[in-house]
């Protein structure tokens, strides 16, 4: 017997209204080399009308940001993510001023934080550059992404320690549990939400977002990775977003629609970004 696999469905078809906005994309990536201007017109047609490009680091922004010099929907965000902590120096830092200072689009500093799980750098000098970025948002009086993975409690620290508890600050690429989600609401701060909310044994996220207040959520790909259903291990990109929004929706027991615009006025909101019709 043969198996009828239905299609995936594509996410045109989800026929979501042009409010939506994914907080953070990796489009310079090579990934999207081949197809870049097909992926940033589907993102469009999908409904996505902003999406925020992460830079990671100097170098890249230098190299990579004509890419979107024709694309005003895409909104930068900057940072030395810790993987790369071996690119931080006070240098790279004032080149990251200058950026900040002259590009109006670049609205965020970020990625930066702590990641203990690929322990690329000595968890010393990814706390220093991480402490580093934090001041210069302070400075900007621009809001930090925060990168975590296997580092919570530190990350946490290092944050209280910068005086970041009250302000604005987003957690990108949110995956923990409901007391870690409550823990960083509790400081004020906003939760981004990606793919994996739609994964059916992530139980513990699932009752993380649906205890979560909606006007401290936002959406996000974190593409080319972490692909949702029905697109899970295929390359992600931005007009998937509408899937993790079914996902988030689902876990909220709210309209698809209501939950798409909720989550891009509150990107608009948190980034700075003219609000959407
Ligand atoms: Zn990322």
């Amino acid at each position: 017997m043969s198996k009828n696999k239905s299609p995936r469905p594509e996410p045109e078809s989800l026929g979501l209204p042009p409010c939506g906005v994914d907080s953070h994309a990796h489009l310079d990536m090579e990934d999207f080399d081949a197809d870049r201007e097909e992926i940033l017109d589907r993102a469009l047609n999908s409904g996505v009308a902003r999406t925020g490009n992460v830079f990671l680091g100097p170098e890249a922004y230098r190299k990579n940001r004509h890419l979107f010099a024709h694309r005003p929907e895409i909104f930068f965000l900057l940072g030395i993510h810790p993987g790369d902590a071996d690119q931080y120096s006070p240098e790279a830092v004032s080149a990251m001023r200058q950026a900040f200072q002259s590009d109006p689009r670049l609205r965020a500093v970020g990625e930066i934080g702590l990641d203990f799980y690929w322990d690329a750098h000595p968890r010393a000098l990814q706390e220093q550059a991480f402490r580093a970025q934090l001041a210069l948002a302070l400075d900007l009086g621009l809001p930090p992404v925060v990168h975590c993975r296997d580092a919570f409690a530190d990350t946490l620290r290092v944050l209280l320690a910068e005086g970041w508890s009250g302000r604005r600050l987003l957690w990108h690429c949110f995956g923990g549990d409901g007391d870690q989600a409550q823990t960083l609401l509790g400081h004020g701060w906003h939760l981004s939400i990606p793919g994996p909310a739609s994964y059916a044994r992530n139980e513990a996220l699932h009752r993380a977002v649906a205890a979560a207040p909606l006007e401290r959520l936002l959406l996000e790909t974190d593409c080319p990775y972490l692909g949702a259903e029905p697109w899970r291990g295929k390359r992600n990109h931005p007009a998937l977003l509408g899937f993790t929004a079914l996902a988030v929706a689902r876990i909220k027991n709210m309209p698809v629609d209501e939950l798409w615009a909720a989550t891009g006025r509150n990107a608009c909101t948190f980034f700075g970004l003219e609000a959407l019709p």
